[in-house]
Order: C-alpha cells, then structure tokens, then sequence
C-alpha cells in the first residue's frame, strides 16, 4: 500500500502506554485521568441504557443534550447559541475536527496550524488536501506572536485549526493574543475552527474564552468540544461542535456520513452532566491544579526544570539544563525501560525542526501514582 496513510506511524500515546504496560510502568504519557469518573454521571448512562436509549438517536445529537450545551456555554462562557441551528454532538472531538476539514477546505487550501501540534491535526489536514502553514511556539512561553502570525497566513489562508487551552504546552492564550489572531483570520476571511476541549482545565483563578466571544468570529469560527474531558472519562467520546447556522449546514453534512450519531446513552448522561452545579466543576478544576502542583513540586525537588502549566492534564519538563546532549525521545525511552515511568516526548507533535529537550507529563493521577513516579525519577537525576 502506498498512501498518505500507509506511511504514517502508530500515534505516540498508543505507542507509549503499550511500552507503558509491557514494563509495568506509572503511566505519565498518554493523558487520561485514573479515576473512574463522576459516579452520578455514569449511573445516568447506565440507566439510559436500560432504559433502551439504544438506537440511532437524531443525526445533530439528542435534543435535550443540544440544548443543554448551548446552557451550558452560556453559563459559563456568555455565548448565545441556539440549540437547533448552532449545535451539533459529534464522537468525540477528533471526528469533529476530521469533519471539519473534511467539509471546511477544498485541495489546495492553505491552512494555518500551531506547532507543537496535537498530533491527529497534519494528517487528517493533509488527507483533506490542505497545504499546512505552521505558527512555530517557542518554550518556556510559547507566545502567539504577531511575526509568527505573519509567516504562516496568506490570502490563500482558508482554515486556521487553534487549540486553547494548547496540549502539549499547557498554554492558555489570553485575550491580547486571541484578538490578535482574531484579526489575522478576518484579514483572510479565513475560517477558525478551535479545539478548546480542555476548556474546563484550567487553573489559577482563570476563565475560558471561546473563540466565538472574540470580535467578528461569531459567523467564522467553529468552537470544538469534548464531554471526556469535562467529565474525565476520556473514552466516551462525546464532542459537541458550535458554530453559526451557514457553518453548520456544511459541518453537518461530514458528520452524517463520518459517524453518523453518537451512543444516545452517553449524550444523555452527558446532558445530565453539564448541568451540575458549578461547585462540581471549580473543585474538579481545584483537584488537578492539586495534582499539577504535586507533580511540579516533586519534579523540581529532584532537579527537572518544570515549565508552566496554565490548563490541560499536562506539565512539560526542560531537559537541556539537566543536559545538553539529552534528547527527548531517547530519554523518554530510557525513563520507561529503566526507570518505570512513561512521558511523552514533545518532538512528537511537531512536523518540522522540532524541539527535542521537553516531555510531557500527565498529573490527572492519584497522589499515590504521582508520589510513586517522582520516587522511581530521583533514580535519574
Ligand atoms: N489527548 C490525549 C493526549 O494528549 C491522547 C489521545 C490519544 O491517545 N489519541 O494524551
């Protein structure tokens, strides 16, 4: 076979939680949490299931999940979305971020993406015939700046694929940034599609700020969402798609003949879900800042130089003051096969001159997994 695809390989995070389980190792690489997941939320799906919620639900998502979304957001976020025409559930996220390109962009189309970059995002963009133009981040502050906004958008510039909160990095963009890039996508008359699916991750006292507030983005972009990582449960794959009606007409289009639907149990445990009180979600966020400052704390007690983590399950750690000649994958290796600890190398999510001195570390574990992986890395430093 030789297509685009037939070269690509195996996804790190499978690759990493198989070298995970074959050294019995604390699993710090892949990102998903260790908790089993809010009960009440997974009692609701079970009854949903017995309650025979179990065939094809409408196409755009079950109505009372549609509209508990648009709520949601405009509880949280201040957004004014109509819940017919302005939301759509997908499976998961990545099938909303396939579909958009799918639909968004013709051969040819020049699209905007940021390195480091989750890693499904080159592929599927390439696969949809897009010419990827990529915004380099820079560590520790991997700043949006105006020159490197310049180097990558054109007048060819169709699509613009964003990601805030930014996995790896734990960036959350803030609002100069965000207006700033805003206005590069006008300037084009690109569309923004923003995968903002760790939009309740974030910690330190901050707010989320959905593309779709920002000035002149209400008709342009696509603000992606994702009910696993709201909820912790990573597998269900419940994604929630928003976007202005013309948008969303298309976008539906690729979702009908990518998925589909989505399981109608889980959309309505989600329903359920997104209406807890607000107390459920500022102490969700308040135990994985818990989690984050463990882990930062016990890395930096042994020598790592920790970067800053504003969102997302994640910190990254600095290798090139440890040791210059240290690479990431290579240590990445090391740290799993020797010392019992998985992490995901950063040159993972880059397609070009990557940096490769920084690792990824998943802290949406229990104290005890996290204590058990600082104590197996001080055997390193
Ligand atoms: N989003 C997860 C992460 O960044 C991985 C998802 C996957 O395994 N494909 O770790």
């Amino acid at each position: 076979m030789n297509s685009l695809f037939a070269s690509l390989p195996t996804t790190v995070f499978e690759t990493m939680s198989a070298l995970a389980r074959a050294h019995d190792a604390v699993n710090l690489g892949q990102g998903f949490p260790d908790d089993p997941g809010p009960l009440d939320v997974r009692q609701k799906a079970a009854e949903a299931v017995l309650n025979g919620w179990n065939q094809y639900p409408p196409m755009m998502g079950v109505p009372e999940l549609r509209r508990a979304v648009a709520a949601h957001y405009r509880d949280w976020q201040g957004l004014d979305l109509d819940p017919e025409a302005e939301v759509m559930i997908t499976s998961g996220a990545t099938e909303a971020i396939a579909g958009a390109l799918f639909s968004l962009i013709e051969p040819g189309d020049e699209v905007v993406l940021f390195q480091p970059l989750y890693d499904a995002y080159l592929p599927l963009v390439r696969r949809a015939g897009g010419v990827p133009k990529l915004v380099r981040l820079v560590p520790p502050h991997w700043r949006l700046t105006e020159e490197a906004l310049a180097q990558a958008f054109s007048p060819r510039t169709r699509l613009v694929l964003f990601n805030n909160p930014h996995n790896p990095t734990g960036r959350v963009f803030d609002h100069e940034e965000l207006e700033r890039l805003a206005r590069f996508c006008t300037r084009s008359d690109a569309v923004l599609v923003s995968d903002e699916v760790w939009e309740h991750v974030i910690f330190d006292g901050r707010e989320h700020l959905s593309v779709l507030a920002l000035p002149g983005m209400r008709e342009r972009a696509v603000k992606i969402g994702s009910a696993g990582k709201i909820f912790g449960m990573t597998g269900w794959k419940v994604g929630f798609v928003c976007a202005a009606p013309a948008l969303m007409r298309v976008l539906s289009k690729a979702h009908q003949f990518l998925t589909f639907t989505t399981p109608p149990a889980l959309q309505h445990a989600v329903a359920y879900g997104l209406a807890k009180e607000r107390d459920w979600f500022l102490s969700t966020r308040a135990g994985l800042q818990r989690s984050r400052d463990r882990l930062a704390a016990g890395l930096s007690s042994i020598g790592f130089n920790v970067l800053p983590s504003a969102g997302t399950y994640f910190l990254n750690v600095d290798l090139a003051p440890l040791d210059a000649a240290l690479r990431d994958e290579a240590f990445c290796r090391t740290l799993v096969e020797r010392f019992g600890v998985a992490a995901i190398p950063v040159s993972a999510f880059y397609a070009e001159e990557a940096i490769d001195t920084v690792i990824r570390f998943c802290f949406a574990k229990a104290d005890s997994t996290l204590d058990r992986a600082v104590e197996r890395l001080e055997a390193v430093s």
